[in-house]
């Protein structure tokens, strides 16, 4: 009894150990094979893993919690508050995805948004998008019903309507998770995602966009590159 909790011990270590490290099943079977070591099946890792996933989204629900009552006591306390009682405050939106894209050529398969707390610093809402899953993909081509799994699958649009969708559902759970409105949001100069917010939030219209001086920059760098390459043409004009 002893010995298999030592053994279940080692193995949610070792599967948290290659996750953190970005290693798979394969690698972290070499590694072990490698040391004389029994490796840790495909079955085990894939339930570890899954067990793990559970645990991080508990601990991460758990902390946005916390912090949303943070920046909900915050905002009281500055007098941050609207007519109709709800605190309100600004935040910082981010939106990350599974590979690196530029400009408008939007093509990913999987992405997530995060919303902060200005005034705190501090998460108020995670979320993301998938719109691949491998294990429904080969039940496609092989034109067979997938069998029983875990799947991540849940999104079928447009991969530039991942970030629409996932802000609209942070700024929509605001008042239902925190009790607080995003009145004013600091978002990336590309971001598409005002208008989105001003149509679908009860309290979209009052919600006012700032730009963020990160991406201003950039945005501004890359129009003096452009320039800088068509200068023969506009010399020429
Ligand atoms: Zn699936």
């Amino acid at each position: 009894m002893v010995e298999k909790k030592l053994t279940e011990n080692l193995n949610t270590k070792a599967v948290l150990a290659a996750i953190s490290s970005g290693m798979g099943q394969f690698q972290l079977e070499e590694v072990f094979r490698l040391m004389d070591l029994p490796a840790v099946s495909q079955k085990i890792f894939k339930r570890t893993e899954r067990l793990l996933g559970q645990k991080w989204k508990e601990d991460l629900d758990n902390v946005i919690q916390v912090n949303g009552k943070e920046a909900q006591d915050l905002a009281i306390s500055d007098g941050r508050i609207s007519e109709d009682g709800i605190p309100y405050t600004r935040v910082i939106l981010d939106a990350g995805w599974d590979k690196r894209t530029k400009g408008h050529d939007y093509n990913a398969k999987a992405g997530y948004a995060i919303i902060f707390d200005y005034y705190t610093q501090k998460v108020l809402f995670v979320s993301s998008r998938n719109k691949f899953c491998y294990i429904c993909s080969c039940a496609r081509t092989k034109k067979v019903p997938p069998p029983d799994h875990f799947c991540y699958l849940n999104w079928n649009g447009s991969s530039s309507g991942m970030e629409q969708d996932m802000m609209v559902e942070g700024f929509v759970l605001s008042t239902l998770i925190h009790r607080l409105r995003y009145l004013e949001f600091i978002g990336d100069g590309d971001s598409s995602v005002h208008q989105p917010l001003i149509e679908r939030v009860t309290y979209g219209k009052q919600i006012v966009k700032h730009e963020c001086s990160n991406h201003v920059t950039k945005n501004f760098t890359g129009d003096l590159y452009s320039l800088a390459k068509n200068k023969n043409q506009l010399s020429k004009s």
